[in-house]
């Protein structure tokens, strides 16, 4: 048995691994034969390490904890093409993680902590206020559960959308080097450009992955294009307002020449009239972006009521005319609760 207090495999970077069997007087190779095992074969007990001999498998499993979270729940939408895992942490928080299916894709969408402490009106995860943040490993363990059951049927993931629970740049260390760890080539090797990272709109965090230069996509929750209806929406705005926001967003683009994802959940008559896309369109117009219109989940504490199909796309009309490319991202999983923090919210203790 291994001992809650023993570190999580997941938690170390190679370095670290390399160290851990240096410690142990082991050769340094067996960090390269574990991170195989890992983040290429899938392994989740070190019982099916099959390059180790029996008493380093046992050694192994009494010093590293290799189980950082168990699906407690799952549920599959009755299209079977989006399923949600709650999962329980070892102090017995929930997070939640979805998996998408797409003709030639499987996207999964991960959490960073367990609830959030951002309070955006109309999210699930908000309405449940912070709990904790996760470390890398626990990020990582979420992607690792999911490879491991595509690769039953034959796939792997494709994309990973970092837009589950939780604000990602308020956790900015952990969930980069989640990122880091499954990017590396001789080990998981999923392509930086194949994340996305979404933000309520953290500035300084912001400016800080501008500066390194990374291939990771980059969405920012917008939802508002002026502060008043913005600050009532997502009360980060007071601290953070559009005009510093958006210059933070130009100074992006300009450093790393990627393209912006704007996110923009339509609530009906509060951010869905064609006036409300006039005001977005003046506001990034020029920009190197792309919007993400999304009709709103409808939650509990929230009055607001989802878009119809036809305010949708008169919206993207608008946009389209201004030239500002847009897509209109379907619903997935609505049965299913599959909104951010939508099961973990019934679930999380206080
Ligand atoms: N904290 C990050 C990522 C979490 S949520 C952020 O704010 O970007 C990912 C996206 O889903 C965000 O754009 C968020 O505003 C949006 N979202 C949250 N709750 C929603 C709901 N009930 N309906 C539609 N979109 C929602």
């Amino acid at each position: 048995m291994t001992s809650d207090s023993a570190p999580l495999v997941y938690d170390l970077s190679f370095p670290q691994l390399q160290q851990y069997f240096k410690e142990m007087g082991e050769s340094t190779f067996r960090a390269r034969q574990l991170w195989q095992a890992l983040y290429v074969d899938l392994i989740k007990d070190p019982a099916e390490i099959t390059t180790f001999g029996k008493g380093l498998r046992e050694k192994l499993s009494q010093s590293l904890r290799f189980c950082a979270l168990s699906p407690a729940r799952k549920l599959t939408s009755s299209d079977q093409q989006t399923i949600k895992t709650l999962f329980t942490l070892t102090d017995q928080r929930a997070i939640e993680a979805v998996l998408m299916y797409y003709e030639e894709r499987q996207t999964l969408c991960i959490s960073t902590q367990a609830g959030c402490a951002m309070d955006c009106a109309f999210c699930a995860t908000g309405q449940m206020g912070f709990k904790r943040n996760l470390s890398s490993g626990e990020i990582v363990a979420q992607v690792l559960y999911y490879a491991r059951l595509l690769k039953e049927e034959g796939k792997a993931v494709t994309n990973i959308v970092i837009m589950g629970m939780g604000e990602p740049f308020n956790n900015y260390e952990a969930t980069l080097e989640a990122v880091d760890r499954l990017n590396d080539p001789e080990g998981f090797n999923l392509g930086a450009r194949r994340f996305t990272i979404s933000t309520v709109g953290l500035i300084p965090k912001i400016e800080q992955f501008a500066a390194e230069k990374r291939q990771v996509n980059l969405a920012v929750s917008l939802h508002a294009a002026n502060d008043e209806l913005r600050s009532s929406l997502l009360p980060i705005n007071k601290t953070y307002p559009l005009f510093a926001l958006m210059q933070a967003c130009r100074n992006y683009i300009a450093q790393t020449n990627r393209r912006i994802t704007f996110e923009w959940a339509l609530i009906n008559c509060i951010n869905d009239r064609e006036s409300d896309a006039e005001e977005l369109a003046t506001l990034i117009k020029g920009m190197l972006c792309h919007v993400n219109i999304i009709p709103l989940n409808p939650t509990t504490q929230f009055a607001g009521q989802a878009t119809t199909r036809e305010r949708a796309l008169a919206f993207q009309n608008v946009l389209a005319w201004h030239g500002i490319p847009c897509t209109i991202r379907l619903r997935r999983g609505i049965d299913i609760q599959a909104g951010c923090g939508q099961l973990a919210s019934l679930e999380n203790p206080e």
